[in-house]
């Protein structure tokens, strides 16, 4: 190439490299560090609960006083055992703003039914209600851990944790066998070929030593669940048990680059903004790292970023700093306010290049992710970010060497998806999507770069900070 050209080329052109070509060996070492510390997180906490419990005993151990304390300058609020959040108050008055990442800590998984338990044939099985967008094929014959909680009519709670442990026993859903699966499966489309009923459970099969009787799998299994947890049929109702992978998190390929799990979506980016508000001390502006639940169904009720729970986090904040908090000076915050929406984008698949647009698309290795608009047909759906915070958050990004990328999901005409960065924008939030990209998104075993995740903590890190 000319030497007029190439400097030319240097001057107007966007390239990207893979971070991996940026680190220094030192660096290297330490996201490959990190990488194993999010490992072990996502192999031990499974649930939105599990996750809530985890961030609220290390956000103790870290300094963050209960709300109701109210002493200090770094506290943590939980809502409804399901989402939770954790702030730091700020040098700088509340009305220059609250700097906010906020993440969601559910995931797609399959729910017991209210009335799961029944008797097919001589086995045991448990009912399922799907939750949020599966395909259901990957959730057949792997092994499957339950995760949860009963809560008896007198208010006793019983934690459920069966599966995870390697001396446990797990649950299954059987497949049909390739022989004989022509009409039932084959024949049909990937999406109608497992139907939603057909998710259950395989829970027993010894029955209970009575001839005479029926069910007498079901009366031997509720005997079990009896003698184990004090608990008879009807305390299901008041349970939320969750179905999820019974397997731990992996490290993938030779080099270890890549982390391979379940809940990435969207664990992946409570994880690093935790890390990232632990990692930072005496900010200028409040910083709230808000943790919701729900958004994987739609972002509804009470613990969802729709909830009222980010009110209830700001006016915190500010009686904290003013002592009273009124209408107008919760107004004034959140319109001073800037967001970052933590969550994943799909990262290009090798066998299906085709479903993004390749100039448009995130690549794994590349770097946390900046995604401007997400939705499905024409944006529907979306808070599309400004220009104008787009323009500082990658000056920003720049100036403290983030590796970042854009990112876009999907095609236009392919389809799409959605995030709770319109339902944080709404209050008058400046708010952009920002986040790792991953592989087989909503799978049981999604995949992600370490160094994206790490490139993501940075982000999140630096945006906190500013
Ligand atoms: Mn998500
Ligand atoms: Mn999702």
């Amino acid at each position: 190439m000319k030497k007029k050209t190439k400097s030319l080329k240097k001057k107007l052109i966007r390239e990207l490299k893979p971070a991996w070509d940026i680190y220094t060996d030192k660096e290297k070492k330490k996201v490959l560090e990190y990488g194993n510390g999010f490992r072990n997180f996502l192999s031990l906490v499974k649930t939105e609960r599990e996750t809530v419990e985890w961030m609220r005993s290390n956000a103790e151990r870290n300094g963050f006083e209960v709300d109701s304390k109210k002493k200090g300058k770094k506290f943590y609020k939980v809502n409804q055992n399901t989402s939770i959040a954790l702030s730091i108050l700020g040098s700088k008055p509340v009305s220059e703003g609250v700097r906010i990442v906020v993440s969601h800590i559910d995931s797609p998984r399959l729910d017991l039914k209210p009335n799961p338990l029944y008797e097919e044939i001589e086995l045991a099985l448990f009912r399922t209600h799907y939750y949020g967008g599966i395909k259901k094929y990957q959730w057949t014959a792997i092994p499957l851990s339950l995760h949860g909680i009963i809560i008896k009519e007198n208010g006793k709670k019983i934690k459920i944790n069966i599966g995870d442990n390697p001396e446990d026993t797990v649950f299954t859903i059987a497949d049909l066998l390739p022989h004989l699966y022509r009409k039932t499966q084959s024949q049909k489309k990937i999406s109608e070929a497992i139907e939603g009923e057909k998710l259950t459970l395989l829970a027993g099969s010894i029955p209970f030593p009575d001839n005479e009787e029926k069910e007498r799998v079901k009366l031997a299994v509720m005997e079990i669940l009896y003698n184990k947890y004090g608990i008879k049929e009807a305390d299901f109702i008041s349970a939320e048990i969750e179905v999820v992978p019974a397997m731990p998190a992996r490290d993938v390929g030779f080099d270890r680059s890549m982390v391979g799990g379940y809940g990435q979506d969207d664990r992946i980016c409570g994880y690093t903004s935790f890390s990232a508000i632990n990692a930072i001390k005496n900010p200028e502006h409040s910083t709230l790292a808000l943790f919701v639940d729900k958004e994987e169904i739609g972002s509804v009720g009470a613990t969802s970023a729709q909830s009222q729970f980010l009110v209830d986090c700001i006016r915190e904040i500010i009686s904290r700093k003013e002592k009273t908090s009124t209408f107008d000076k919760i107004r004034n915050v959140f319109n001073s306010s800037k967001a970052l929406s933590g969550d994943v984008n799909a990262a290009i698949n090798p066998n299906y290049q085709n479903v993004l647009e390749e100039k448009n698309a995130a690549k794994l290795g590349y770097g946390v992710v900046l995604t401007k608009y997400t939705g499905a047909g024409g944006k529907y759906g979306t808070n599309d970010a400004s220009a104008e915070f787009l323009s500082e958050i990658r000056g920003l990004f720049n100036k403290n060497k983030v590796i970042w990328q854009t990112g876009e999901l999907g095609k236009v005409d392919e389809g799409g998806g959605g995030t709770v960065s319109q339902y944080i924008a709404q209050y008058g939030i400046e708010t952009v999507d920002c986040g790792p990209a991953l592989l087989g998104m909503h799978s049981p075993f999604e995949i992600c770069s370490k160094a994206d995740l790490y490139e993501t903590f940075k982000a999140y890190r630096a945006f906190l900070k500013s």
